[in-house]
């Protein structure tokens, strides 16, 4: 019987999840699914390693199934599924640990206590991805849970990264740079020995660029800068956000336009970034695929806002041995990274069009002086390995 590992991330209306084995000296994926539309429609997916859907679940519309209906779905679906397994925790993707958390917890009240203090850092996010921790801790108290933070893999910042120019009583209080995506860097920085040596020992910029997008600066695989700050809304444009703002356009928004701060929550969070740019839509496919000027704007403003940051991160590490593109439009999108690639020419990188089509993974000639690769991310086995370890069984 082999040790099983589920991983959680639970948002506002979904639950994603995973289910990892151990074999041999790893952890293999077994399954991964959603319960979506909790609030809503709710709908239960599960599929296998290959894709294959493997168990569905539909509950009428208007049902509001919740985060602890859907729990209790999936718990008897997992438990149904594990039985040649012997599911050890559950680990779960928590977006803020403050300052508090520079690497997973194994979880109990006073975790979780401490845990529910940083949701004013994060009120978007935060609550939802505590509500299983609880319900779990109250149903089934034996079950060992951890908690692995979006935040963490940033701690290594140096002091002035993470600084806002405010007066020291905020920053004393906790308004600084935080960086957010820390698992998917993590992951990446953990891979990239066995593709580029040179990279994983030197200085390498991170590109997640999936719904939410951001990028990290790694030297010899730890975080030195990224460009979310407090909130995962700063830095580049996203799906729906908006990315770094002039925070007088806020004071503008407040006074001339009455705006309060749910409306402008919702501007920048919702209504802003590659939807609001080209007011079709968030997703960088149908943009690509659009003759409309607006979907071209978009784009350009999103490929010449990386090429800016690519410019800050490469001035923080003082220098750049690679770039590495991952997430939904990184992974997915030849396109992009293509545009990418040849607006740092002036670094050093340079495309080799034929492995950029075929997703590389190395993008770049071998002449190039800086490597470009495209890397898939995996924030799930992350947490898994993350998890087998804080409990000791690694
Ligand atoms: P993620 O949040 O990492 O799942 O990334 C989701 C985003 O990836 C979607 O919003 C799409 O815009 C983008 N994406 C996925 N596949 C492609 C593709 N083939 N070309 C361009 N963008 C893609």
């Amino acid at each position: 019987m082999s040790d099983a590992i589920l991983v959680l991330n639970a948002g506002s209306s979904s639950i994603k999840f995973s289910l990892f084995v151990a074999r041999d000296e790893s952890l293999g994926p077994m399954l991964r699914g959603q319960i979506e539309g909790l609030f809503t429609h709710p709908r239960f997916v599960a599929k296998d390693d290959a894709g294959a859907t493997v168990s569905e679940k539909s509950w009428g519309e208007g049902t509001r199934l919740g985060h602890g209906g859907a729990l209790d779905h999936l718990a008897g679906y997992v438990r149904g599924e594990l039985a040649e397994h012997r599911l050890i925790g559950v680990g779960h993707r928590v977006v803020h640990g403050g300052l508090e958390y520079t690497r997973p917890v194994r979880i109990d009240a006073g975790v979780l206590a401490a845990l529910e203090k940083f949701v004013p850092l994060a009120p978007l996010h935060q609550p939802h991805n505590l509500t299983p921790i609880r319900l779990l801790l109250e149903r089934q108290p034996g079950l060992a849970q951890v908690a692995c933070f979006d935040t963490s893999f940033h701690r290594t910042n140096p002091e002035i990264a993470q600084r806002f120019a405010i007066p020291a009583e905020l920053h004393d209080a906790g308004v600084r740079r935080y960086g957010f995506h820390g698992l998917s860097y993590e992951y990446i920085a953990s891979v990239l020995p066995q593709h580029d040596a040179q990279a994983a020992r030197g200085k390498t910029v991170v590109l997640h660029l999936g719904n939410g997008a951001s990028m990290c600066a790694l030297e010899a695989g730890r975080s030195v800068a990224s460009t979310m700050g407090f909130t995962a809304v700063d830095g580049l444009p996203m799906g729906t956000r908006t990315g770094a703002l002039d925070p007088g356009v806020i004071l503008y928004l407040m006074d001339q336009r009455g705006m309060d701060a749910r409306a402008i929550e919702k501007l920048i969070y919702n209504q802003s970034g590659l939807l609001g740019v080209s007011g079709i839509s968030s997703d960088m496919r149908t943009l690509l695929a659009s003759d409309d000027s607006r979907a071209k704007t978009a784009v350009d403003l999103y490929c010449y806002r990386i090429r800016r940051e690519l410019g800050s991160l490469a001035a923080a590490l003082g220098g750049l041995d690679a770039i590495v593109f991952t997430a939904g439009i990184g992974e997915n999108s030849a396109a992009i990274r293509e545009r990418v690639c040849r607006d740092a020419a002036w670094l050093g990188v340079e495309l080799d069009p034929a492995a950029n089509a075929d997703r590389g993974p190395r993008i770049s000639t071998a002449a190039s002086r800086i490597a470009a690769w495209s890397l898939p991310t995996n924030e799930e086995l992350m947490i898994a390995r993350h998890t087998q370890r804080v409990l000791g069984s690694a």
